[in-house]
């Protein structure tokens, strides 16, 4: 029926995102949000890193209820000099009833160097058995190539190397990491067809993107653009620093944007994009933050128009002012009367408040000016 390629979405909220500035989530926070992306359709959800604190280490002893989300771990490759079997950072992973682990592995020869002080080999030993010791306990390999793109620019052969022993060695995805978050899209999509010219499939590819030139979503849309198959981001764009790409915004741009929406297919349906407000909104609920007003899609500016000019058009047809209808990501339009409003605008109000009236009434434009009067005062007051 459908020709379209599978795109897979990976939501990181529950581990990247937890590295927010003030972002605390308790056991029952990660298993109501572990909830909410399996209902929206995400493919992975990565619920923490068994054995690094006592929240993720409980989080881990039971399984949250899914019912289509792999639920994932997350930690680091196995130390070199020790065997997979013997390593006490990897043993609380494999002991975890997860479907898929996620290990993070060095893949920029500086930080080889520098951070773990092994040789280039020995990295790339400790990725091929760390995926194989997953593998073997009947969990789905994944390895995060930290700093893939800072690494490929100073040297590409290692930064491929990594990649490549990850997939051989039975890695269902390399994950390409921008860890830094200062890479910009045209340089993701140049890195990434290079990569893919050097014969790694564009299907066993993912991209971590953060947000800290604020182009973390363009960078995954590169991405994919180049030929990668898995996005990951989180809620909100949660994470440290300047955050991770943003699915909140993502998701409706891959459903809702003909470019994606023709050529993939994703978990999350039209049906549950119309829930995705809702998912956003009580993620904040559960932080205690209050709603950012201004996000894509998902804010209450999103759709609100105040110029009088706009809400004039808009009630002629709702496309002169609006890039996707409010109603398919499940947000509202709203047209607020000011200073700035035109007689549709107050026709508008009374509408949707079930008060029919003739525009030609000459009421509306008393009520207008009456309006205007007063948000004149109001600076005054
Ligand atoms: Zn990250």
């Amino acid at each position: 029926m459908t020709n379209r390629e599978r795109l897979y979405l990976f939501d990181t909220t529950l581990r990247d995102g937890a590295q927010t500035a003030g972002v605390d989530f308790s056991v029952e926070d990660k298993r109501l949000i572990a909830t909410l992306l399996d209902q929206l359709g995400l493919d992975y959800v990565e619920g923490g890193y068994p054995g690094a604190n006592p929240t993720d280490t409980s989080f881990f002893s039971e399984r949250p209820s899914l019912q289509r989300a792999k639920f994932t771990a997350f930690g680091m490759t196995k130390r070199a000099g020790r065997s997979a079997s013997n390593d006490p950072g990897l043993a609380p992973l494999l002991d975890a009833p997860v479907d898929a682990i996620c290990l993070v592995a060095k893949s920029w020869d500086f930080h080889v160097k520098v951070a773990l002080g092994v040789s280039n080999e020995e990295n790339l030993e400790s990725i091929a058995d760390s995926v194989k010791a997953v593998a073997a306990r009947g969990r789905e390999p994944l390895i995060d190539c930290e700093h893939f793109f800072d690494g490929y620019k100073a040297n590409p052969a290692y930064a491929v190397s990594c990649v490549k022993t990850a997939l051989e060695a039975g890695a269902r995805w390399a994950v390409l990491c921008d860890t830094n978050g200062g890479t910009l899209p045209h340089e993701v999509g140049r890195i990434v067809g290079e990569l893919i010219a050097q014969g790694v499939p564009g299907e066993r590819l993912g991209i971590h993107a953060h947000n800290d030139t604020e182009q973390a979503v363009a960078n995954s849309l590169a991405a994919v653009n180049a030929g990668v198959r898995q996005i990951q981001g989180t809620l909100n764009g949660l994470g440290e620093r300047c955050g991770n790409a943003n699915l909140v915004s993502l998701i409706p741009t891959l459903l809702l944007k003909p470019e994606f929406a023709d050529r993939f297919e994703i978990g999350v349906s039209l049906e549950g994009l119309t829930g995705i407000t809702h998912v956003s909104r009580t993620l904040d609920e559960v932080l205690n933050r209050s709603p950012n007003r201004y996000a894509p899609y998902v804010g209450e500016s999103a759709f609100a128009s105040k110029a009088g000019i706009h809400v004039s058009a808009l009630l002629k047809d709702p496309r002169t002012y609006e890039h996707v209808p409010p109603e398919s990501v499940g947000n509202t339009r709203r047209i607020s009367v000011s200073d700035q409003a035109g007689k549709s605008n107050i026709v508008a109000r009374l509408e949707a408040a079930g008060l029919h009236v003739d525009p030609q009434d000459e009421r509306i434009g008393r009520l207008l000016e009456v309006v205007k009067e007063r948000e004149f005062l109001r600076l005054f007051l």
